[in-house]
């Protein structure tokens, strides 16, 4: 488990409450409640200590017995719950996402993944600074990175077309960050995104297209989900 430099070692009340709300479930339980891999855990999901790749049923006493008819509600749910759990967003927080997706012009369901898409964490995941989101989300929050040239703590930041994102001088030496960049080549920078690993910086060069975003999501069924 990765623990920023800043805070190894310290509780949670030993940091003064501060910490925001996340989920601290066992992370691989997760991809496999979801019957699908979903990348939480940088590195070690490509290797064969991937839990998925060793059991790759539901979690859990029954978890090899289920297999039943999942009811519509059901289906949708997951996909929710998916989508969720990729970006590591929480519920409440999702459902704001949803809102403000569907009160934009277009698709609601690819609104909802682009704003998803435009978290300052998920764009620094993205352009290879970590090697998960949740790893970048920590790395954000104590302010290892840069948006302008303005050092921003707030992972759920949306960055606009045009943001220049750097690892700030300070934090280049820090060995998650340079890890994270040596082993980027096992996934792919996106076409959206410009990385110039050598000087630590990258730029959005555009939103992604639906087509872009190659996860196996039916944002569908989430409109279909909320919309009841
Ligand atoms: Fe999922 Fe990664 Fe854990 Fe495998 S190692 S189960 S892909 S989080």
């Amino acid at each position: 488990m990765f623990h920023c430099v800043k805070c190894q070692g310290l509780t949670p009340s030993d940091l003064g409450g501060k910490l925001l709300a996340r989920y601290v479930e066992a992370t691989c339980r997760l991809c496999r409640r979801e019957n699908l891999k979903l990348f939480l855990k940088g590195d070690r999901c490509y290797t064969d200590r991937c839990a998925f790749e060793r059991r790759s049923y539901a979690p859990g006493q029954h978890g090899q017995r289920r297999g039943g008819k999942i009811s519509d509600y059901g289906i949708q749910l997951r996909e929710k719950q998916k989508v969720k759990r990729i970006y590591g967003v929480l519920e409440k927080q999702f459902r704001m996402y949803y809102s403000r997706a569907d009160r934009q012009k277009g698709i609601t369901g690819t609104n909802l993944l682009i704003l998803l898409e435009r978290r300052l964490d998920n764009m620094v995941y993205r352009m290879g600074f970590s090697s998960s989101r949740d790893q970048a989300r920590q790395l954000v929050r104590h302010n290892h990175f840069t948006v302008n040239g303005r050092k921003v703590n707030i992972p759920s930041c949306q960055v606009k077309t045009g943001d220049v994102i750097e690892v700030r001088e300070k934090s280049r030496k820090i060995p998650v960050i340079l890890e994270a960049m040596e082993t980027v080549v096992r996934r792919e920078t996106p076409t959206w995104l410009e990385v110039d690993g050598g000087n630590f910086h990258g730029v959005v060069k555009a939103f992604p297209n639906r087509e872009d975003l190659t996860m196996p999501i039916n944002e569908q069924l989430i409109v279909e989900l909320y919309s009841k």
